[in-house]
């Protein structure tokens, strides 16, 4: 056998430098392969190029057509079964993060709430959450002991990042460490761009300083402090707030290129996001209001006509 073996390197002397130095080569690639991987920001979720189901309107006003049921699994609870349909991105990502969550914690799995209905519309008692591109996700929770904690509801947290569940006395507490593994893994990744991650302003700020004491990048941090927050609209006069979120997490995502123009999104659209309909947006925007325009001139018979379609 040795023989052997040494007789298949027994060619030309002149190969072993090559080989040496291709092994050499090779290591080199190797090692800078993964401190770019170290580096990276995951993937996120591999979504088909083309999916069926389709986000109409804006969240607070519209539907949702072929929409996808997000199933109960290991990684999975669900708080309303009747309200567990969305797009397939909002579906793939839900499914995507609490994997990726469940990777570095073993045992974990998310507590989701209410997406959108079959066919989306409205859902009460939220003004959004109509087309398939919001979800209200519980905030992972650690015990008195500090050992992660699986709750069946979502509990309200005090500006302390505690609470209770007024079921059983344990006073349960925001798990800065899950929370960030989660919240940095949707806004790192670029599969489906996530608009907001809604939440208040204590929990915002633990969880930057869990990404700073981790040592996030910058563009991360920085998009983390952008995307994630509370949210006001900037109505005229009265400021009316989305809403509360001490108990949970509202995730929305932007329509997907193959749902536009029909799914609509409302700004802000970040610097990071890839929105290249932005343009065609406000142009289909201008067109409509073009047509309106002419519809105005036109004899009442044709304005009957025009508006049955809409
Ligand atoms: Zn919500």
């Amino acid at each position: 056998m040795a023989a052997n073996a040494r007789s298949a390197y027994a060619g030309p002397l002149f190969r072993w430098p090559t080989t040496i130095a291709l092994a050499l080569a090779g290591v080199a690639i190797a090692g800078i392969l993964v401190r770019v991987e170290g580096q990276r920001m995951p993937a996120g979720p591999a979504i088909a190029t083309e999916t069926r189901s389709r986000s109409i309107g804006y969240t607070n006003r519209g539907r949702l057509l072929n929409s996808v049921e997000l199933e109960p699994s290991d990684l999975i609870r669900l708080k309303n079964p009747n309200a567990n349909y969305g797009t397939q991105e909002m579906v793939d990502l839900i499914r995507w993060a609490a994997r990726e969550v469940e990777r570095h914690h073993p045992g974990s799995s998310l507590l989701v709430g209410d997406i959108s209905r079959t066919r989306g519309g409205r859902l009460r008692p939220h003004r959004s959450h109509r087309a398939g591109r919001d979800a209200d996700i519980g905030f992972y929770l650690t015990d008195e002991e500090g050992a992660p904690a699986t709750v069946p509801r979502f509990v309200r947290l005090a500006r302390t990042g505690k609470g209770t569940t007024h079921r059983d006395e344990t006073v349960y507490e925001f798990d800065d460490v899950r929370n960030w593994a989660f919240v940095s893994a949707l806004m790192g990744q670029d599969a489906v761009p996530v608009q907001y991650i809604m939440a208040i302003a204590p929990l915002k700020t633990r969880l930057m300083e869990e990404g700073r004491r981790q040592n996030a990048p910058q563009w991360l941090l920085d998009r983390v402090e952008q995307a994630v927050g509370p949210r006001h609209t900037r109505g005229r006069g009265r400021r009316r707030s989305y809403g509360t979120h001490d108990s949970h997490f509202h995730i929305r995502i932007y329509c997907t290129g193959e749902d536009r123009p029909r799914c609509r999104d409302q700004p802000p659209f970040w610097p990071w996001v890839n929105y290249p309909a932005a343009e065609d947006d406000s142009a289909s925007r201008m067109r409509r209001r073009r047509s309106r325009a002419r519809r105005r001139m036109r004899p009442r018979r044709g304005m009957r006509g025009s508006s049955m379609r809409r």
